[in-house]
């Protein structure tokens, strides 16, 4: 027992192919007499949490021909001058596509904020109509982060059909649309879901039997030999920061999965940095893609 290969699933790699499809997408849509798409993401306060993500974001977008704006929102603002702001975008034609940077605190509403967008520029598929259309297995844009994972997970050849597949989190921005996506009828999948959170209460005997556990809990260290099946994949969504004494800044990322245990008992594991972020990335760039191409790419109407 235990002495398996454990391979890594490189999300970096894969990612590099999806931002090329884009990439060439916009390229000839620019050609046609379109204008490149443009992505707004906002976010509120000041030392944000989301630096680290928005940096890949401006990245992606400069390398596939991404019109990219970080707009960051004074801590002070208000939700209805949020809201007022992201019916604001949802207004101007020079905007295809919107991100609301999550999470936001309680008190924001932030499916609300999020559902002033409409369908095809909520590029992260978080709004009510979004989420509404994915129950019925039929989403505009599915969140970035579940389509990424489960991207990662069909290029290394996973099968779902019928499979049983664990998801570790229930947020309604990452975990809950995951499951959707994961066991929705007509969306390609048809895995057999279970759902776990902090309420369950025997881990490893709700991911019994998982072919492939997605985790997002941001709980590091949460998953090892103890709660997942031995053989079983593990894509790792979970981002969190902790102490590295080793590390010039002293801490360093880490998602759900304790590599160290699950190393020669899993089958795949993906790595933390490296894994689901790029593909988090890609699948934005690629949602991106399709809100300008069904907003007209930018030709005048
Ligand atoms: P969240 O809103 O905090 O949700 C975390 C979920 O995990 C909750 O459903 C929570 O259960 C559950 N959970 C927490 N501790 C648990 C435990 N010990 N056992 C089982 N379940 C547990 O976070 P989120 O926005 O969904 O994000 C999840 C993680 O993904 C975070 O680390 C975030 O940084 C990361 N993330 C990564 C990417 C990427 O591109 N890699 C993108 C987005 C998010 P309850 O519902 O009961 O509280």
């Amino acid at each position: 027992m235990g002495n398996r290969l454990t391979t890594r699933w490189d999300g970096r790699a894969v990612a590099d192919g999806l931002l090329e499809g884009a990439r060439r997408a916009i390229e000839s849509g620019v050609a046609d007499g379109g204008r490149p798409p443009s992505l707004v993401s906002v976010h509120r306060g000041e030392a944000s949490p989301f630096q680290y993500y928005l940096r890949q974001q401006a990245r992606a977008s400069e390398r596939i021909g991404v019109a990219f704006r970080d707009e960051t929102l004074p801590p002070e603002t208000t939700s209805a001058t949020l809201r007022a702001r992201i019916a604001e975008l949802d207004r101007d034609p020079s905007v295809d596509a919107v991100l609301l940077e999550h999470p936001l605190p309680p008190e924001f509403g932030f499916l609300s904020a999020a559902s002033t967008l409409r369908l095809e520029k909520d590029v992260d598929g978080v709004g009510a109509a979004s989420l509404g259309r994915l129950v019925a297995g039929q989403p505009v844009h599915a969140p970035a982060v579940a389509r990424g994972a489960i991207v990662l997970a069909r290029h290394y050849g996973t099968e779902f059909l019928g499979r049983n597949v664990g998801v570790v989190g229930r947020s309604e921005t990452v975990g809950l649309p995951l499951a959707l996506l994961l066991a929705a009828r007509g969306l390609g999948a048809e895995a057999t879901v279970t759902v776990a959170h902090s309420r369950t209460r025997d881990l490893a005997e709700a991911l019994r039997g998982a072919d492939v556990v997605f985790s997002a809990a941001g709980h590091p260290g949460l998953l090892d030999r103890s709660n997942v099946p031995e053989g079983a994949a593990i894509v790792d969504i979970g981002l969190a920061t902790i102490p590295d004494p080793g590390a010039p800044s002293g801490q360093r990322a880490a998602g759900d999965a304790d590599a160290g245990s699950l190393d020669g008992w899993a089958r795949a594991l993906t790595p933390v940095p490296g894994g689901v972020g790029p593909m988090t990335v890609a699948a934005l760039m690629e949602n991106t893609v399709q809100a300008w191409a069904l907003l007209g790419r930018g030709r005048p109407t």
